[in-house]
């Protein structure tokens, strides 16, 4: 059975929650929001297409995560409270199963964080799904790529490469991304790939006590790249000091982890860098959100990334070379 547009659309509408900021929500031609007195609107989009951003093979609801979870990450880097989306399909056809399962992933994580979809554009053409997210900061203490300052500890929440090294497993043959992993570390991976964390309680917390952020989905040294352009200013890194997680480690030979901790996208970590008088505020917090906060490098004056133990570089996916 294919379902038609509107009813393919009522499917969705029936799944959304309602927000008190919500005046108006999908049906009419646009929506109407409310957003609060003395804060500033931050807006991202991000597009995943099938087989350029995820396997063609991936789950559905692996999908529907994904999709709402590589926009949350940016509103987490920016230390903004996530507050409304839209949801632009492009679907080969309406399978209401695919429908659901997809829904069913979608508003798992944005009923987590307390995210409404309040529009967007159902279309017939190759999978592709785009999402605008947008949220609030107080005006003026978002947390942006040209804040970093010379002297400034680099830090990075979690752990990195575990995506990349669930590429590599899913490429070599070793790891079905669609479903379950007898091996628990594979596992371990093929959840950090398919259903990535967004940040977005560090990222709040982080507002105050960090100068700049970034969310790494393009890799660390092509996204810290990015915060040192934008600041004008270089980094420092200490290869020995990146957190690399046991499960990266079981899988993925010791040279090739630290390769997927610099290079590999899709982590959807928070790198942000502080004043070395913050070190213990932000010690306490990683207690406080059960996450590992890692320092591992410095601002320094000059440009670039450079990186002890590893070739200086910008390394990172690039959809265009
Ligand atoms: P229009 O033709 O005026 O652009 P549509 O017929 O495309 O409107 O959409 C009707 C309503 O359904 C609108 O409110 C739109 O925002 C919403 N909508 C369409 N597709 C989606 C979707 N994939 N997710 C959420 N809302 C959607
Ligand atoms: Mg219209």
């Amino acid at each position: 059975m294919s379902l038609a547009e509107f009813a393919l659309i009522d499917r969705i509408r029936t799944r959304t929650r309602t927000r008190a900021d919500v005046v108006l929500g999908i049906g009419d031609d646009a929506a109407l929001l409310q957003p609060r007195a003395g804060e500033q609107l931050v807006v991202t989009a991000d597009t995943l297409n099938s087989g350029v951003h995820f396997p063609a093979e991936t789950a559905p609801y692996d999908i529907g995560w994904k999709t709402l979870a590589v926009n949350l990450s940016d509103l987490a880097s920016m230390g903004a409270q996530p507050a409304w989306c839209t949801l632009a399909l492009s679907l080969p056809d309406a399978d209401p199963d695919w429908i659901d399962a997809f829904a069913d992933g979608f508003f798992a994580l944005a009923d987590q964080h307390d995210i409404v979809l309040i529009g967007g554009d159902t279309t017939r053409g190759p999978l592709s799904l785009s999402v605008t997210a947008m949220g609030q900061v107080p005006t003026g203490t978002a947390l942006r790529r040209d804040a970093a300052q010379v002297g400034d500890d680099i830090w990075i929440s979690g752990t990195l490469g575990d995506a990349a090294g669930g590429l590599r497993a899913w490429q070599d043959g070793t790891l079905d991304v669609r479903q379950p992993c007898a091996d628990l570390h594979r596992e371990v991976l093929r959840q950090r790939l398919a259903r990535p964390t967004p940040r977005v309680a560090l990222g709040r917390a982080l507002v105050g006590l960090a100068h700049a952020a970034v969310d790494v989905s393009d890799g660390l040294l092509a996204d810290l790249g990015h915060v040192c352009a934008r600041s004008g200013v270089g980094a420092q890194l200490d290869a020995a000091a990146l957190p690399l997680s046991d499960a990266l480690r079981h899988v993925v030979a010791d040279d090739d982890a630290r390769q997927c901790a610099l290079r590999g996208g899709d982590d959807y970590e928070l790198c942000f860098t502080a004043a070395p008088a913050q070190r213990d505020a932000l010690a306490a917090l990683a207690v406080r959100l059960h996450l590992p906060l890692t320092r591992i490098g410095t601002i320094i004056a000059g440009q670039g990334v450079a990186c002890a133990g590893d070739d200086p570089g910008t390394g990172g996916y690039q959809h265009f070379r």
